[in-house]
């Protein structure tokens, strides 16, 4: 049965969901989809991979006019969300026009497109950036959503989205949506929505399907463990987590001068490349991606079966972030802590900021030492996560 039929939308709609072999809602669009086609405020808390986009494509296909300028705007903190939500949109409809606007990329035929885009996913610094030049027009905007709302506030957004809303007509329906909904979120909403509807979908750890556990082991021997567990252990895709961009690369190096595919993914890539790295890994023509929290949210990323934490995060949400990738959609997932002396107070964090998780110690198995790769230039970089700058080969 589809259960879809019995949300008040059009027959186009409708096919379209059908089309895209979605039958029964998920929890946030059973929830939110008939408030968000009335025109009603929503703030969804939900996670990237509970449905969520399609939940609020729903509003802004039922209610943009094709032909009738720039009307639904959303933002995303990265490039690789706005894509994905790009592309979510035009799966909904073949009559709206629809453009994503980031950074990173030329600007000229971006500024085409806002010429008669009606349906614009852009990240705030870009956004800015036309509404500067006067390259966009935010008249007409009638659905404002900002999509991983949390994510773009710790990003440092705020400033950013503020002056958006501030240049959107204040007649507008305003959708939020976010992992979590903290004191920063709140307070936007209270400023910017009117009477939202709280909608929730949270179920982002299935205790009964993810099973956590951790190693203790000597800094010297985390990537030689990495590598004998990665080697040693039956597994589809792979994430391996790290902390700065440059552990990333170094794990990355290390992992590969050691046979295992890996390929690391940050913020400091280019965009082509990043797309290109995300379309091989979820093509498993890679199986390890390497990556920092950037990658832990937004990323629409199938069958991943674990999940390694080669840094313990600082923030114990990331963590929450970085398991909530696998172990999804039923499926069983496995995230792994690579402990040693420097990560036991991110460790304590998470352990005291979620009590239930139960995350099982687990003894080490007899590991050989592996080749970890000279470092050719090791000049200190800026680099505010990283202490101990140049050092990895000491300490692995
Ligand atoms: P999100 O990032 O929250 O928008 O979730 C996107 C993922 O959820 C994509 O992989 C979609 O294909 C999937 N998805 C969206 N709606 C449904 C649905 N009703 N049933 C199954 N999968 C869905």
């Amino acid at each position: 049965m589809n259960e879809f039929k019995e949300f008040n939308m059009s027959d186009s709609l409708q096919l379209a969901i059908q089309d895209l072999g979605f039958t029964k809602p998920t929890q946030i669009q059973a929830e939110s989809i008939q408030d968000i086609v009335q025109g009603k405020d929503i703030i969804g808390e939900s996670a990237t991979g509970s449905g969520k986009t399609l939940a609020f494509g729903c509003g802004i296909v039922e209610q943009v006019i094709p032909k009738q300028g720039l009307q639904a705007l959303v933002l995303t903190p990265t490039r690789e969300l706005a894509e994905q939500v790009k592309d979510m949109i035009k799966d909904l409809t073949k009559e709206l026009r629809i453009t994503a606007v980031y950074g990173g990329v030329a600007i000229n035929p971006q500024i085409h497109d806002l010429n008669w885009a009606e349906v614009v996913v852009a990240t705030p610094g870009r956004l800015l950036d036309h509404m500067q030049r006067g390259t966009v027009d935010l008249k007409k905007v009638k659905i404002l959503v900002l999509d991983e709302a949390d994510r773009m506030l710790d990003m440092g957004f705020l400033d950013d989205v503020e002056r958006i809303i501030h240049s959107c007509p204040r007649d507008r329906q305003t959708l939020f949506f976010s992992a979590t909904i903290d004191r920063k979120i709140k307070e936007l909403s209270n400023k910017h929505m009117i009477n939202p509807r709280k909608v929730s979908a949270v179920k982002m750890v299935d205790p009964t399907k993810l099973k956590q556990v951790y190693y203790n082991v000597d800094k010297n021997m985390k990537l030689s463990l990495l590598a004998h567990l990665l080697q040693n252990e039956e597994k589809d895709l792979v994430m391996v987590f790290c902390n700065t961009r440059r552990n990333t690369e170094f794990v990355t190096k290390t992992l590969k001068l050691n046979g295992v595919n890996a390929t690391a993914i940050h913020g400091g890539l280019s965009q082509n490349k990043r797309t290109e790295t995300i379309t091989r890994f979820n093509g498993a023509k890679t199986s390890v991606l390497v990556c920092t929290d950037v990658a832990a949210r937004g990323l629409d990323i199938g069958n991943v079966s674990h999940i390694y934490n080669v840094d313990l995060p600082k923030d114990a949400k990331d963590y929450v972030h970085r398991i909530g990738r696998t172990a999804r959609a039923g499926e069983e997932g496995i995230a792994v802590n690579l402990l040693c002396d420097y990560d036991h107070d991110n460790f304590r964090r998470i352990q005291q900021e979620y009590p239930e998780f139960d995350i099982e110690c687990v003894e080490r198995p007899n590991v050989k030492r592996i080749n970890i790769p000279a470092i050719k230039n090791n000049r200190p970089r800026r680099d505010n996560n990283f202490r101990n700058r140049g050092n990895f080969r000491r300490r692995y």
